[in-house]
């Protein structure tokens, strides 16, 4: 699938999504090495209590031909429909409004900016340069998608992770900030993880943190 065939797909999905019902929604970035991510999003509509207590009232009823275990069927998706609204958060449970507003600008990022940014300040590029991987399934009510590859440009944790916020670039000799895991200037990945203290340190003959000469996979 193109990326433009992507963001078709992703717009006409966000169209029938209506505000003020309910979706699972799943985000983030996903490490695949080489300071490359994936973005995944999901995102799957919530059915309604009234349509989950008869749909498992039904089904009881077909297999058990009792009234109690219609009863029994219905108390438990009540009671399992009040639990996710308690802990909504981990749940991931959106209103349909914001996950419409999110829908739209990762369509925007995906066919315009390219850039993605996410609320612990971190930020992300899309790399057009690269040959783009997707993998998407849209249904009526259920989107996942993946593209990759993105590279970070901004990560709050990464200086705190090399423990310095500027280094000198060992390609070029300058002085560049270790955000983005790569040189301002020359462009190349500065950062890697040691094979021995399994930390994140500058590429270089030694580990900042323990000593150890440096292997590194490029
Ligand atoms: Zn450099
Ligand atoms: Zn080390």
């Amino acid at each position: 699938m193109k990326l433009e065939e992507l963001t078709e797909k992703l717009r006409k999905f966000t169209e029938k999504i209506k505000d003020d019902e309910d979706y699972y929604l799943m985000q983030g970035m996903i490490y695949e090495g080489n300071w490359l991510f994936k973005l995944a999003i999901e995102v799957k509509k919530r059915e309604t209590l009234e349509k989950r207590a008869i749909k498992s009232g039904i089904k009881a009823f077909l297999r058990w031909k009792a009234p109690e275990a219609v009863i029994s069927a219905v108390t438990w998706q009540v009671r399992g429909y009040y639990m996710e609204e308690m802990f909504k958060p981990f749940y991931g449970i959106k209103k349909g409004s914001y996950v419409k507003k999110l829908l739209n600008h990762i369509a925007n990022v995906l066919d315009k900016t390219g850039e993605i940014k996410f609320s612990d300040g971190s930020k992300y590029r899309l790399l057009r340069e690269q040959k783009i991987r997707i993998s998407a399934k849209i249904s009526k009510d259920h989107l996942k998608i993946e593209v990759s590859p993105f590279r970070v440009i901004y990560h709050p944790f990464i200086a705190k992770l090399v423990g310095t916020d500027k280094i000198i670039c060992p390609f070029c000799g300058k002085e560049t900030y270790v955000y983005s895991g790569y040189c301002e200037h020359c462009n190349k990945q500065i950062l890697t993880v040691c094979l021995n203290c399994r930390r994140i340190t500058p590429i270089g003959e030694k580990c900042i943190h323990c000593g150890k000469p440096l292997k590194w996979v490029k």
